[in-house]
């Protein structure tokens, strides 16, 4: 039986590996709301709540927000969001604890995960790509230098005024450092969490943005049919 439930679903990788990129362009072709925990926490600093003061040193140095508090934003904006919409995560979880209360809500709500899809980058890969990143003030999209002139882009392509594009706070080279070991320490055993649940698919992220998407909505398809099969 076909409901009309949209896919949940949990963007994973390392900083840098492309997922506020494949979240924008799966928002366009499938219309899934994109949650980034890390969008959230600018939102909040540059509204200047005291949610965003207390973010703002540990993003500065490329450390973890506490669970405290970061579990309850996430969850509070996933409320938000109707059964029919679906959403992707991006930026969360980033620690089993943060998994593990992730499934708990979900259940609470009788909803579950349909799959955790893993961009695979290397670190020297990332390095390159976070010194490079550029981001639209608005919209939070992601751009990168233009590859042959260097250039950075002027505006936003896709904000209706041009919005204005800036480089992050915390992709300097000291908190990008701390952000990989951040994400092996403490990141990535949350893939071991998800293959036990047989929810994980492994892409390689080392590939031009529109091959990514294209493994991404394979692996999608897979995964609703798979959904609803079951419901
Ligand atoms: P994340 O959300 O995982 O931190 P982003 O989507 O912000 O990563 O991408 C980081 C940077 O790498 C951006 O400048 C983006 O334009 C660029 N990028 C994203 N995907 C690719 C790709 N497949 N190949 C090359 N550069 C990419
Ligand atoms: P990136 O993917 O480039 O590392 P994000 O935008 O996802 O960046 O996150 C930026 C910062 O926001 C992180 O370095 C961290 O300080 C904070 N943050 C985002 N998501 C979480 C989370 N799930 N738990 C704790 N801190 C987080
Ligand atoms: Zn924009």
């Amino acid at each position: 039986m076909t409901t009309a439930n949209g896919i949940r679903l949990v963007l994973f990788g390392p900083p840098g590996a492309g997922k506020g990129t494949q979240a924008q362009l799966l928002k366009e072709s499938l219309g899934i709301e994109h949650v980034s925990s890390g969008d959230l926490f600018r939102h909040h600093l540059s509204n200047g709540t005291p949610l965003g003061e207390l973010a703002q040193g540990y993003m500065n140095r490329g450390e973890l927000v506490p669970d405290e508090v970061t579990i309850d934003m996430v969850i509070d904006r996933i409320d938000q969001i109707s059964d029919a919409d679906g959403f992707m995560l991006d930026g969360f979880p980033r620690n089993t604890n943060q998994a593990g209360a992730l499934e708990a809500a979900l259940r609470e709500r009788g909803q579950r995960l349909d799959r955790v899809v893993h961009i695979q980058v290397e670190d020297g890969e990332l390095i390159r790509r976070l010194s490079n990143r550029y981001v639209c003030r608005a919209c939070q999209r992601p751009y990168a230098r233009d590859a042959k002139t260097g250039a950075p882009p002027q505006k936003c392509a896709y904000c209706p005024d041009g919005g204005e594009i800036y480089q992050r706070d915390d992709d300097t080279e000291a908190a990008v450092a701390n952000r990989l070991s951040v994400y092996h320490q403490e990141t990535a055993p949350v893939l071991e969490f998800y293959r036990q649940r047989g929810l994980l698919a492994d892409i390689p992220g080392e590939q031009p943005i529109d091959a990514v998407h294209h493994a991404v909505l394979r692996i999608l398809d897979a995964a609703h049919a798979g959904a609803v099969s079951k419901s």
